[in-house]
């Protein structure tokens, strides 16, 4: 059985009493214990040492990005071997919000991906349709060629948890329907089992992102191929131990 994972990706926000009290709040909540729901909290990279020390230990940080290959000269960038120095265990890799904004690839993606498992590091990987993609009919193909870059260059999916944010619904509060979400993760776990093997189509897990919160998250959650969340805004409040304890 897939565990089911939430993470909670903070983005570009914080500052460090933001961040103390978002972790007081988490360490002091009731949630199932580790074997049953995998957590896992990116903060920006500066806070990421911080919240770290502070965390309790059955949740993990992720960092939000990393560098393509070797660090060196590349001035701003943060290398895989500098989290992994400082046991850092995931990365997210390929937001959409990268992706559109900082003009990162399908290819280039994909070979962060590769090069941050190479490292050690377990990956978020990020694909997602933008509203104008879905309205043209090409989700699929557009999903397809997103997991299709990243699986060209990953031999070993152990460490990888997919991670479908259609762009539309980033932010926007316009969630995804369970039905929409379904459909996507069913068809995306199908792609894998045709393009890479069928044991790794039903051990990966596929999580979804976009506009969930603690009232909309149990529905999803109740699809067959949505193993989990990785949750923007509502991760920054209180209300992110409802998606934590999604079941209740
Ligand atoms: P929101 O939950 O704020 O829509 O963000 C989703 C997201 O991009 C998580 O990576």
């Amino acid at each position: 059985a897939r565990k089911f994972f939430v993470g909670g990706n903070w983005k570009c926000n914080g500052t460090t009493e933001e961040v103390k009290k978002i972790v007081t709040t988490l360490n002091e909540a009731e949630v199932p214990s580790e074997d049953v729901v995998e957590v896992v909290v990116s903060p920006p990279f500066v806070f990421l040492s911080f919240v770290k020390s502070l965390l309790r230990s059955d949740f993990h940080v992720a960092a939000q990005n990393c560098w393509v290959r070797k660090g060196g000269a590349f001035t701003g960038e943060i290398s895989a071997e500098m989290l992994v120095n400082l046991s850092i265990p995931w990365v997210i890799i390929g937001h959409s919000e990268r992706r559109a904004l900082l003009k990162e690839s399908n290819e280039f993606v994909g070979d962060k991906v590769a090069y941050a498992l190479s490292q050690g590091l377990k990956v978020i990987a990020c694909i997602g349709e933008t509203l104008e993609e879905r309205e043209s009919g090409s989700t699929m193909a557009v999903v397809a060629a997103q997991t299709k870059a990243i699986a060209d260059k990953v031999t070993n999916w152990d460490n990888v948890v997919l991670a479908y944010e259609p762009v539309w619904a980033i932010g926007t509060g316009k969630v995804a329907t369970p039905a929409q979400a379904q459909e996507v993760h069913r068809e995306l776990r199908k792609w894998l089992s045709e393009n890479v093997s069928g044991d790794i189509a039903e051990s990966t897990r596929i999580i979804y992102g976009g506009s969930v919160n603690g009232a909309n998250c149990k529905e999803l959650a109740a699809q067959p191929d949505v193993d989990g969340f990785l949750v923007g805004g509502a991760s920054l409040k209180p209300e992110f131990v409802d998606i934590i304890k999604y079941k209740n």
